[in-house]
């Protein structure tokens, strides 16, 4: 998945041996996803499936299957501003090699957005299937790490495992209560300079984060960020950082994404409508914007 992977186990100090082979249990069940839903395995199953796009339905396993019905959803709830299947628009702006240094054509850009939209996806349930229309594509990268992170924790909670924290690139799920009794908290990084912008603590669940500093270009002056508006085929401006808190990892990656699009009045009424949610926005002039819920504490700085 490109990105960093921290996974931290709490054992008795007596059962050492059984935590690291949670620690290679929890690392196998994401290098799993990762074959699935990345992009960059030309063997991938994601990479299969967009190759048989306008071919009619195709079979995919359970795990893609609940990825691309949950991405669906997402979709609906933020009114299209989440959209697995902008790969068209990624790739135009170059953001897979990191290769662009100026700003595409607005013909091109209106060529790709032609490419892509959620009715360019069908699901059918009961054959577990999906068909993607002709020329389409779809990036699991605004939620497939999320989908990860709560496998770990499934598989850690199986394992009996009393408390654990697993981070994928940002995308933070935990298991159980911290062993000192305090909740869990979680910096929130300042876009624009090294440090903190404050914290995060919450009991249970999970957090993500949505930067415009991950990955960009910048031409005349103007940051061009990886995290596109499908609804206008171009980069989002205005927002710096999302971060979200919500019961699933799943949910919190795809609606970090989401909030990071909508901006801060949509965005976060997005995410007062899921219950259990809560969550930030962090506008390029540094204003924040909060939404809580209960369980949740911001601090800021
Ligand atoms: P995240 O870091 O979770 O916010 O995911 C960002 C990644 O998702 C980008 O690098 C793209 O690959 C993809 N992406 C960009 N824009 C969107 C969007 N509007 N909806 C869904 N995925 C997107
Ligand atoms: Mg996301």
């Amino acid at each position: 998945m490109a990105t960093s992977l921290d996974i931290t186990v709490y054992r008795p100090a007596s059962h050492s041996a059984l935590a690291e082979q949670d620690l290679i249990a929890a690392h196998a069940v994401i290098a799993e996803i990762d074959r699935m839903m990345s992009l960059y395995r030309p063997d991938s199953e994601l990479v299969l499936l967009n190759a048989k796009a306008g071919q009619g339905p195709v079979s995919v396993s359970a795990p893609m299957f609940e990825v691309l019905q949950a991405a669906n959803s997402f979709a609906r709830r933020s009114g299209g501003a989440f959209d697995v299947t902008v790969t068209p628009l990624v790739e135009l702006w170059g953001f897979y090699r990191n290769d662009r240094v100026v700003v595409p054509p607005q013909d091109a850009i209106e060529e790709a957005r032609r490419r892509v939209g959620m009715d360019r996806l069908t699901i059918d349930a009961a054959a577990r299937a999906v068909a993607l229309a002709r020329e389409t594509a779809i990036d699991l990268g605004a939620i497939a790490k999320g989908y990860a992170v709560d496998r770990a924790i499934a598989e850690l909670k199986a394992r009996d495992v009393p408390a654990a924290l697993v981070d994928l690139g940002g995308n933070i799920g935990v298991l159980g209560a911290r062993p000192d009794g305090n909740p869990w908290k979680i910096g929130l990084q300042d876009p624009r300079k090294n440090g903190l912008i404050g914290s995060v603590s919450f009991n249970a669940g999970a957090v993500a984060t949505s930067g415009d500093y991950d990955r960009y270009f910048e031409h005349d002056g103007q940051r061009y960020s990886h995290i596109i508006d499908p609804r206008t085929g171009w980069p989002v401006s205005g927002v710096a950082a999302t971060t979200v808190i919500a019961p699933t990892a799943m949910a919190a990656d795809a609606l970090s994404t989401a909030g990071f699009v909508l901006g801060p009045e949509a965005g976060l009424a997005l995410i007062a409508s899921i219950p259990g949610a809560a969550g930030l926005v962090v506008g390029t002039d540094g204003r924040v914007a909060v939404q809580g819920t209960g369980g949740v504490t911001f601090e800021l700085r």
